[in-house]
């Protein structure tokens, strides 16, 4: 059996080590980038100077899956399928055409920065933040001493986080943003105010509820206009969001959220022997009970092992996911999973929510070392069942976050996540604030 994926980042990287591991097929893999498995999650770290190179950033490479017996192309895009004939062609970099066949196809394109469409956006020095090469392209620029003003365009978690790499070099910084206060899609007002105080003590500058007009400059960037000014830019940083890479399937598979390829529990496309995985697919959203987009490398990684089984007809379903997702800006950590009370809304779920703030240590302990924990527990009125959590805090809490994560997988109700059995040692975890926001929902 001939097995081809198309796409060898993160997704990708997952279902060809795993489809090489198990054994019993031929696989080919193809890549239009020449770099594989870059962790863009890290691009902040490596901006910001607090990594010296980007090397670390690669977990995989080329050698690794031809080693374990795939031929791997990497610089070499796919321009069409056809899914008739289970073939696909693409282009030498000689610009010559080549075809190849499959039994099984696993699309693992990706997603790309989604256009942000005003005046001066193909002006030099405003960059993506999606590649490998955009991050070079910024470390480049951002090491010129003449460079002193970045703007971030999108205060989501990644504009969030290179507004502090920015910073962290010494530049003169703004975020803008149209929503009204940074992480608006993400996290209730609370915590993205946490995370927001952190950025105006370091001194980066907040434009909130502003419409970016026009970027302003000859060949380079010079300066970002908004409706409210105009602010200094010698670079921008375009963090306006991602959207699934799915013109291969285009008129034949069919599509879900925002566009991406509809998979099911398997990974399987509405074509035969098309599996789709990774950020240019749907996933099972546990805390809607729904499919969504959510594109993140931790689901991708999951999809792409899943999709590997299921092409070697050992069958393996996902279980959803939760979004989790973390989030450090000059210490504060913040980690959330499933819904916000913001997004319960949005989407017409009727929820209601606990809030508890405590002391990492019990306070009798009298230690200067005791940070707060915020937590937030979101759970549907109806039945009060949880599905969804934030949790704040400079201390390390965030692994407090998979619990909640597995509750809103499991569909638990608030009285079983408050009588659970968390347990006491004051020099690790005092307060039981993990139980505690459970508890509250359930004895006021
Ligand atoms: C700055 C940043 C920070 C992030 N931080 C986090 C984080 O902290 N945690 C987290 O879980 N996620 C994070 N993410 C999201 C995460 O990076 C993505 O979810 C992940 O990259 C998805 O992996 P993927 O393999 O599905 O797709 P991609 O990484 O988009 O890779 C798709 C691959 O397909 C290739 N391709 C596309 N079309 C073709 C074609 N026609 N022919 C050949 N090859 C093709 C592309 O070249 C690319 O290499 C972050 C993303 C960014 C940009």
């Amino acid at each position: 059996m001939k097995v081809i994926i198309i796409g060898l980042n993160h997704a990708g990287c997952a279902a060809a080590r795993t489809i090489l591991n198990l054994g019993g097929c031929e696989l080919s893999i193809y890549d239009r980038n020449r770099e594989i498995s870059f962790l863009s999650c890290g691009m902040a770290l490596w901006i910001g100077g607090q990594l010296a190179s980007g090397e670390g950033l690669f977990y995989a490479h080329a050698k690794d899956f031809e080693d374990l017996g795939a031929k791997v192309y990497v610089d070499r895009g796919i321009e069409f399928i056809d899914f008739d004939k289970k073939l696909v062609k693409g282009l030498q970099p000689n610009g010559e055409p080549f075809y190849e066949k499959y039994d099984k196809l696993i699309l693992a394109t990706g997603s790309k920065t989604r256009p942000f469409n005003v005046l001066g956006a193909d002006l030099e020095n405003v960059v993506g933040t999606k590649f490998y090469r955009d991050a070079e392209k910024a470390v480049r620029i951002l090491r010129d001493p003449e460079i002193k003003n970045a703007v971030v365009v999108g205060a989501g978690y990644i504009g969030t986080e290179l507004a502090e790499a920015c910073r962290r070099l010494g530049k003169e910084v703004a975020l803008i943003d149209i929503a009204p206060r940074i992480l608006y899609t993400h996290t209730d007002e609370k915590f993205s105010h946490l995370i927001e105080n952190r950025l105006l003590e370091n001194g980066v500058k907040l434009q909130m509820s502003e419409r970016v007009l026009s970027f302003e400059g000859d060949s380079k960037v010079r300066s970002v206009r908004t409706v409210k000014g105009e602010y200094p830019a010698e670079i921008v940083f375009l963090c306006t969001g991602f959207e699934p890479v799915t013109e291969l399937g285009r008129g034949v598979l069919k599509l879900g959220n925002q566009g991406a390829f509809l998979v099911d529990r398997k990974q399987q496309t509405s074509q035969k022997d098309v599996y789709a995985i990774g950020d240019c697919a749907t996933i099972y959203d546990n805390s809607i009970n729904d499919n969504n987009y959510i594109a993140l490398a931790s689901s991708a990684i999951r999809s792409g092992i899943i999709a590997a089984h299921n092409v070697l007809g050992q069958h393996m379903t996902s279980l959803g996911s939760q979004g989790s997702s973390g989030l450090s800006i000059y210490g504060m950590r913040l980690v959330t999973t499933g819904l916000s009370v913001k997004m319960a809304n949005d989407r017409g779920i009727d929820v209601d929510y606990v809030d508890v703030v405590d002391k990492q240590l019990p306070a009798s302990l009298r230690r200067s070392d005791n940070p707060d924990v915020h937590l937030r527990l979101v759970y549907r009125k109806k039945d009060r069942v949880i599905v969804g959590a934030q949790m704040a805090s400079t201390y390390d809490m965030s692994g407090g976050i998979h619990m909640y994560s597995l509750a809103i997988q499991q569909g638990l109700t608030l009285e079983r996540l408050a009588f659970l059995d968390n347990f006491f040692m004051p020099q690790i975890v005092g307060n039981n604030y993990y139980g505690k926001a459970a508890m509250r929902a359930c004895t006021t």
